[in-house]
């Protein structure tokens, strides 16, 4: 029999089939949770809100069941972007008391490699030091180093500034890196051959050009990143956890075989 995969997946979400909801279920909430306590850590908890998310997804014309994405991974990043939207539209979450635009990032961290760019935006992302040097592979004291220079540099810039400007601009960040795609960003593929180590030297050497001088690809590169992560650390709902959600989505419970009905309880 041949397996059931996220294409599967998102074909049967887009003709509104049981299948398609109960994967999404058993296969994406523990990634919607790992990615509710990132963002939402007060409200993670919430099981209705939970539950208006899933109720929410379960619409065949989202954006995210149209797409035909070649990975997993850059499925995720549609489901992530879903998920805060929805979330947001719940209940919007606080304005930052001081904000910032591309612009003054641009001008503030006109030095910054590319790497350094990444450690910044995944604060922005909210990853604390420890998990950006693990999603990254690299060592936590770099991390830090490159974020106490971006917070001197922003505090250079700026006319009002206090510590911790980059986490509190997060979404409104992110929400202008994602409207700011240009005619050269670069496609998903990119990004994924990066982290792959997949990349050819004048490859690597052509996307770096472009990440120096775009948000809207280091916002990319970092979400895949972040999906990367969040992915190696999920595991499926068993059957007995998804049941409930699966019940909240209309799911019909499966037929039992022959031998589990002979041991069912
Ligand atoms: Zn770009």
């Amino acid at each position: 029999m041949a397996i059931y995969t996220c294409h599967d997946m998102i074909r049967d979400c887009r003709a509104g089939n049981h299948a398609g909801w109960s994967y999404l279920v058993t296969y994406y909430l523990p990634v919607l949770r790992t990615l509710l306590h990132q963002y939402y850590a007060g409200r993670a908890g919430d099981e209705q809100l939970i539950e208006r998310v899933l109720l929410k997804l379960k619409s065949p014309q989202l954006p995210l069941y149209a797409a035909n994405p070649s990975t997993e991974r850059e499925w995720v990043c549609l489901l992530r972007q879903e998920l805060l939207r929805i979330v947001e539209l719940d209940k919007a979450s606080d304005a930052a008391s001081i904000p910032i635009d591309l612009e003054t990032l641009t001008q503030a961290l006109e030095p910054f490699t590319i790497i350094d760019r990444q450690f910044i935006w995944l604060e922005t992302m909210g990853y604390k030091a420890e998990s950006t040097a693990l999603m990254m592979n690299l060592d936590t004291s770099s991390v830090t180093r490159a974020r106490e220079r971006a917070e001197e540099a922003l505090r250079q810039h700026m006319d009002h500034w206090r510590r911790g400007l980059l986490l509190e601009n997060g979404l409104a960040l992110s929400l202008l890196a994602e409207t700011s795609r240009g005619a050269n960003c670069l496609p998903a593929r990119a990004y994924l051959d990066t982290i792959d180590g997949r990349i050819t030297w004048s490859h690597k050497k052509d996307y770096e050009f472009h990440l120096r001088q775009c948000w809207h690809c280091v916002d990319a590169f970092c979400r895949i990143r972040e999906v990367d992560f969040a992915l190696r650390g999920v595991k499926p709902l068993a059957e007995a956890e998804a049941r409930p959600y699966h019940k909240l989505l209309g799911v019909p419970e499966p037929k039992k075989g022959l031998l589990q009905a002979l041991f069912a309880r």
